[in-house]
């Protein structure tokens, strides 16, 4: 298991060092550590990697203009290597990458108790910064978001999904373009794939139409399928059921194919959001690397370098940020200046560096920075020991599959619900087994080492030759999303992020709404609803009604102009010191083009509706794309 570079020899787990010192070869410029670059000028500054950091460093790349990339976290990668590859049997990501004394880091082993140790020791936390997984817990909802190279992208599910007109139109979301939001997701990232079957399907045939071969179909596909066609009389909605279009190469019988000339597909190994080890997904690390970082371009990428706060210095902005790169774990302080900067840090991300730079008086912004934070609606809850209409056992088995595969849309009164299978990885198997036998057992995970390998490990065990598969076969797990009223306030709390809302966002309908619905398809499935222990409460852990947030919204919202908004509807930031003289007035250059401007719940999970927005934003401030 070790493995060695030109610098360092160190286990293959651990990381590969990133001092960076002159290391500059062919392609990207690299920033060293201990190099003085405080008033270093670009034409922009990028911060973040994610989905709208990535639109904005690839339509600035595809304008030649020189650029700085600013990125929190490192290089997140598969360990393994294709068998028969198509050229060299290193993925060259992570080649250039350590050719460039960039950390490289993996993802969590297959192995189950040792990667559920991997993937806690990978956190992002203060004390990790070079961390994967970051889990907020606020008081009444918990926000999981990623640092890494490639933002969002590295942890989540591959869903595509457009918002409904109805739902863009009460948030007040214009222009959002879905078709051009699709095609950037397949000339920049590759082809858009349903994975709702256990094998891939021959050329033509439709997953939707199968018929009697609908075993083919993975059994938490069809299970929710099924469901969906009892409840909907029920309810008197319709429920389409659909397979998703995911970000994940499937393997296709055509010479030519992605597959084919990748030699990667995915295996269904069901762990999407902790690792892709056959690297299907198409992570927008792999999109940076195709698109910029391997060829030779004016675009410097500093990794490992968060952002603190940006100030206003006529009509350019000073980026002042912390670079950690070579295990400088405080960081270095740099100050940077460009005259356009595009804020691409996520909701969490980009409305503390505002709401900092504010307070230090480097920006003068609209008085609703930090309001509108939307929930989506999040909810997730289990159907726990589903069974067929004669009593016997129904497998619906969530280790297996993408960790998303299909959806059944509805609305009730005017409000419209996403609900959605989600995949549980091996790795959590013991973990879900043991809560749902004992919630009290949980409490245990207070230290994770002595859950993994002490009596809780046992307790999970009913049958000692009993699989992970097997331990949760009956177990559905419920990914739903609906439309909350965007109350939730971000402060400052000395220098930490806090959420709050004025009435408990627990309580508010749409949670009660979605339950009704989760019960009904529950039964349907001949399981018992489940919520999740969050949302039960447990003693000294989690207050009753906390929520799990996977895709939080705004905190910088769209508004026409500053009275409602902190951006206008291209994502330019609007300039507080105007607002009692000219209420649109805005920041020339400076813009947002992340989650956090999306101005409430979209019913859907975010990522190509925040694409089209970027993209919007993006083509008024730089260019549109090429090839779009
Ligand atoms: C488990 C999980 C599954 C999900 N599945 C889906 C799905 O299937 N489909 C979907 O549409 N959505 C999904 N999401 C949500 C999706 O990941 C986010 O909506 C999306 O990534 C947000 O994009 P963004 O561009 O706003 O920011 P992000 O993708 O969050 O990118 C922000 C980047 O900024 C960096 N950053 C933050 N602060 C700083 C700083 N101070 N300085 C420098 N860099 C900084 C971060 O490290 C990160 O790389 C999922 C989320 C999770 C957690
Ligand atoms: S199911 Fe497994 S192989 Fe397929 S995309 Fe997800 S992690 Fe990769």
């Amino acid at each position: 298991m070790s493995e060695s570079n030109s610098n360092s020899s160190l286990t293959r787990r651990n990381l590969i060092k990133g001092a960076a010192i002159g290391a500059v070869a062919s392609g990207i410029t690299t920033l060293t550590s201990n190099e003085s670059v405080a008033q270093q000028s670009y034409e922009a500054i990028v911060i973040g990697t994610g989905f709208g950091g990535s639109i904005a460093a690839l339509a600035l790349n595809a304008q030649n203009k020189k650029v700085l990339l600013i990125e929190r976290g490192t290089f997140w990668v598969t360990p393994e290597t294709l068998g028969k590859p198509p050229a060299s049997a290193v993925p060259p990501l992570t080649k250039w990458a350590a050719d460039h004394n960039m950390r490289v880091q993996y993802w969590p082993r297959p192995d189950h108790a040792l990667g559920l140790m991997d993937l806690l020791d990978n956190r992002y936390h203060r004390g990790n910064p070079y961390g994967l997984h970051n889990y907020r817990t606020f008081r009444q909802a918990h926000v999981l978001t990623a640092s890494g190279v490639g933002g969002g992208s590295l942890i989540y599910s591959n869903v595509n999904l457009r918002a409904k007109d109805a739902v863009l139109q009460r948030i007040g979301l214009t222009g959002i373009d879905y078709n051009r939001a699709e095609r950037f997701m397949e000339a920049y990232r590759g082809k858009l794939s349903a994975v709702v079957t256990k094998i891939p399907l021959p050329p033509g045939v439709a997953p939707e139409q199968l018929g009697e071969k609908d075993y083919l179909l993975l059994d938490r596909s069809r299970a929710l399928r099924d469901a969906a066609a009892i409840v909907a009389p029920q309810l008197g909605v319709a429920m389409p059921w659909s397979p998703i279009k995911l970000s994940v190469t499937e393997y296709v019988h055509v010479v030519g194919s992605e597959s084919d000339a990748t030699h990667t597909f995915c295996e269904r190994q069901g762990r999407c959001m902790i690792g892709c080890l056959p690297q299907a997904r198409h992570t927008l690390n792999k999109t940076l690397y195709k698109f910029i970082l391997s060829k030779n371009t004016s675009v410097t990428l500093t990794p490992e370098s968060e952002v603190r706060t940006i100030k206003r210095v006529g009509d350019a902005y000073e980026v002042t940020y912390l670079d950690r790169r070579g295990d400088n774990f405080f960081g270095q302080p740099v100050t940077v200046r460009a005259p356009q900067v595009f804020l691409a840090s996520g909701v969490l991300g980009t409305t503390e560096i505002l709401l900092r730079s504010r307070d230090a008086g480097g920006l003068q912004l609209s008085g609703e920075l930090g309001r509108g934070f939307s929930t989506n609606g999040d909810f997730g809850a289990l159907a726990v020991g589903t069974k067929r209409t004669d009593g016997s056992k129904m497998t619906v088995y969530p280790t297996r599959g993408p960790i998303n595969t299909c959806d059944v849309r509805l609305e009730i009164n005017g409000k419209h619900f996403t609900v959605e299978d989600c995949g549980i990885p091996s790795m959590f198997a013991r973990v879900v087994r043991t809560g749902l036998d004992d919630r009290k057992m949980l409490l245990t995970l207070a230290n994770p080492a002595v859950f993994a390998n002490g009596p809780a490990l046992q307790f999970g065990k009913r049958d000692p030759h009993q699989t992970e598969a097997e331990m949760i076969d009956d177990v559905f797990f419920f990914n739903v999303m609906g439309e909350d009223d965007a109350s939730g306030k971000f402060t400052l709390n000395g220098n930490e992020l806090d959420l709050n809302w004025d009435q408990p966002i627990g309580n508010h309908p749409v949670f009660a709404q979605i339950e009704d619905i989760l019960r009904g398809l529950s039964q349907a499935m001949g399981g018992t609803y489940t919520p999740l222990p969050t949302w039960d409460g447990l003693p000294f852990v989690f207050d009753p009604k906390t929520l799990i947030v996977t895709h939080p919204l705004g905190g910088c919202r769209i508004g026409p102009t500053m009275a409602n908004g902190v951006v206008n509807e291209f994502g330019e930031v609007y300039d507080g010191s105007k607002k009692s003289t000219d209420p649109k007035a805005v920041h020339p250059g400076l813009y947002i083009v992340d989650g956090s401007v999306i101005p409430g719940a979209l019913a859907a999970n975010p990522t190509l509706t925040i694409s089209a927005q970027a993209l919007k934003a993006v083509e008024r401030a730089v260019a549109p794309l090429p090839n779009l």
